[in-house]
Parts: structure tokens; sequence; C-alpha cells
């Protein structure tokens, strides 16, 4: 009895001490250093020793984060394909199964809101095929590593700090802090940040958990849309596809929905513009392909994802998710975006050029196409306000 007791002891021993082996192998002298500095900064924001100490345990750089940092991201994948990939009937009926098990939070999270259910299960569906995809990732050990490399310097030690704030304040305990390789967390892929200005408890546990309770996080996406930037309206759609007459002037993007209607800019749907409001027009493949005219609510998409396709697809998929039929849009097959590096390329000439372009992020916003419309009438170009080879061209910008 004693020696078998014994031999369990020595076994238990001898295991403790090679999981220790793994937790003190050297990480890097480096990495040690960057830990050590961040206490500093973790200390003043109110981060407790015991929960640095527990969130850096046995951590170390992962290559495979960096790796993934420099993968051909999406926009290499023409517009449509990637949009009616998102917005896909499947993906639609998957939404509608969950507004049916979920109806009574919805109900009570849109009365609270004001957020129609179908852009959350949009989000939620696009983000993590409605939660049946999970975060795979230590969150701090994805968070300091890009933050280690300076990716994006000081974004991810910014997101690391808050990280260790929401550990501490106990929502999520450390070992189940998963996140994306690049630390968005839980069911719709909220970042720290977010998670502070618009994780809510919705059923009340007094644990804001974005990872596990649907009504946290279907509340917490709702919170996100009603208070960031200019605020979700209620009843207005996101936008819808148009068609524009024959001659119409393309430099003209901008107009309130009667001035639309008058100049013979008429919905795909056939339905009437609202009452009341404005839209922008859009091409997001350039003239041979869709045009749509979006509101300010596309905008609000665009504040938790900044890509004008991710809006789109976001916007079709909750408009059939709520039942609208959506016209059968003709993409151009080969309209790919330009990639990153051109696009930055593109933002910075036009900086040069005495435009009022502030953002060099590779993100391409409704002020930079109107930018864009000008240098191509400058060029006679189609004026469609949507980047491409042949502007670059032009403007004397070489492809990367
Ligand atoms: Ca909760």
């Amino acid at each position: 009895m004693i020696l078998r007791t014994l031999a369990a002891l020595l076994f238990a021993a001898t295991v403790a001490s090679s999981a220790q082996a793994q937790l003190l192998k050297p990480r890097g002298v480096q990495f040690d250093q960057f830990v050590a500095d961040l206490w500093k900064d973790a200390q003043a924001k109110g981060i407790s020793r015991g929960t640095f100490a527990r969130a850096f345990d046995g951590v170390t750089p992962d290559p495979r984060v960096i790796a993934t940092t420099t993968k051909q991201p999406e926009y290499n994948k023409p517009a449509g394909l990637y949009v009616n990939q998102i917005a896909s009937p499947a993906n639609a009926n998957e939404g509608r199964k969950k507004e049916v098990q979920w109806r009574s939070t919805f109900d009570a999270v849109e009365k609270k809101y004001k957020v129609e259910r179908s852009v959350i299960l949009a989000i939620w569906g696009m983000e993590t095929s409605y939660g049946a995809l999970k975060d795979k990732w230590d969150g701090i050990r994805s968070l300091s590593t890009l933050a280690f490399a300076k990716y994006r310097d000081p974004y991810f030690r910014n997101e690391l700090l808050i990280a260790l704030k929401i550990i501490q304040d106990g929502h999520i305990a450390r070992e189940k802090f998963v996140s994306s390789w690049a630390g968005a967390m839980g069911q719709t892929q909220f970042m720290p940040t977010n998670f502070v200005d618009y994780a809510v408890d919705f059923d009340g546990d007094g644990k804001r958990d974005i990872w596990t309770s649907v009504p946290d996080i279907l509340a917490s996406t709702a919170n996100y849309f009603a208070k960031a930037v200019g605020g979700w309206k209620m009843g207005m759609p996101w936008g819808f596809e148009v068609a524009v007459p024959q001659g119409f002037d393309l430099m003209k993007s901008r107009a309130a929905f009667d001035e639309w209607s008058k100049l013979g800019v008429r919905r795909a749907d056939g339905k009437p513009f609202p009452q009341t409001g404005d839209g922008i027009l859009f091409f997001p493949a350039g003239l041979p392909g869709p045009a749509f005219i979006v509101t300010p609510n596309f905008e609000v998409i665009k504040d938790y994802n900044d890509s004008d396709v991710y809006a789109l697809a976001i916007g079709q998929l909750s408009d059939m998710i709520a039942g609208s039929p959506i016209p059968k849009t003709q993409w151009p097959a080969q309209a790919t975006q330009l990639p990153r590096d051109d696009r930055i390329a593109l933002q910075k000439k036009l900086a040069e050029l005495g435009y009022d372009q502030t953002r060099f992020t590779a993100h391409i916003d409704f002020k930079m196409r109107d930018f864009v419309r000008a240098e191509q009438k400058k060029y006679g170009l189609v004026t469609d306000g949507h980047p491409n080879a042949a502007l670059l061209a032009n403007m004397g910008l070489k492809r990367s």
C-alpha cells in the first residue's frame, strides 16, 4: 500500500517536473524582457502580480501566429465570390433556425438596443457560423506574440493589456481565454477593447461571457451596433442594389433618396426608396459590376469590420435572413480587389496630390472613392470611384 502510494507520488513528481521543465524551457531573453517591460504598464493599469503571473505562466511566442500575418488575405478573391459565399441560402437558413431558437432573447435585445435581429444574426453567422466555429488560440499567447513582434504596434500591445484586465475582472478564466489567431474573442469576435466598450451581461450572471452565453453574445453585438460610429438606425435599410440610367453622370455619388429617384436611379428589387434620408452610390467591383446605394447603417457595419465587401456580405445575408429576396446580382468574374500594398500606395499618392486623404491603412472609404472619381475624370477613365489597375497605371503607380 505504502509502496504503491510512493510509486504514485514518484510518478506524479516526474510528471510535475517534466511539466515544469516545459514551463521553464527558455523562451528567449528578448521575450522575457518584453514581459518584464509589459509588467510595468500592466501594474500601472491595475493588474495584480497574481493575474499577470498566471496569464504568462508558460507562455512563449507562437511562430504560427507570425506565419498567419504573412498569408495572402481575403481581398484577392473576386468581390462577388466573397459576397455570395457569405450571403448564401444555407447561411440564411441556419440564421433563421437560430432566430427561432433564440426568439425571446432577440425580442428583448431588439427592444433594448434598437438593432434588427437580422443584422446581429448575419454578424454571428459570418464570424463563427453561429458559434459552430470555436476559437482555437490562446488569446494571451497570440496577443503577446503580435505585440512582441511589434506587428501594427502599439495596437496589439494595448489590446494585450486590456485582455489582462478582462481576465482579472473574472469574466473568463485564464485557461478558457481563447481567441482567433489575432486576438478576436468569442462568437462575434470582439477585440479586447471592443469587449470593454460594448460587451454586456444580458443573462444576469455577473459575467460578460461572449464565448458561451448566447444572450450575452447577442446583446453585446447589438450594443456595439447601437453605439458604433453614427449608431444603427432601426428601420433604415443598410442599402440596396440599384440600376443607374444610361448616360448617368457617375461623378454624382451622394444625394438624398428623393433626388436619386428624380435622377432616374431605381432599386433593383422594384421597391421605392425610403421617404427620407441620404445614400451613397457605390460600385464595389467597378461599373461593369452591380451598383448599390448605401445608407449610414452601412458605415456602422464597416465600423465592425472596415471592409466594403464584408459590409456588403453582412447586408445581403441580413436581408436574406429577414426573408427579403435579394436580386440576382451579376458580379464580374475577374474583378479582384487591389492588394493591400497598392491601396496604401494609392492613398499616399492621393495625399501627395493634395486630396484630404488622411488614412493610409489600405481601408477604402467613400471619401477616398470620391478622390478616385476625380482622378479617373482627369485621365478620361470611367468615374465609378472604384480603384483598379488602369487607374494606378495612369497615376504612374507600379503594381505590387
Ligand atoms: Ca452573463
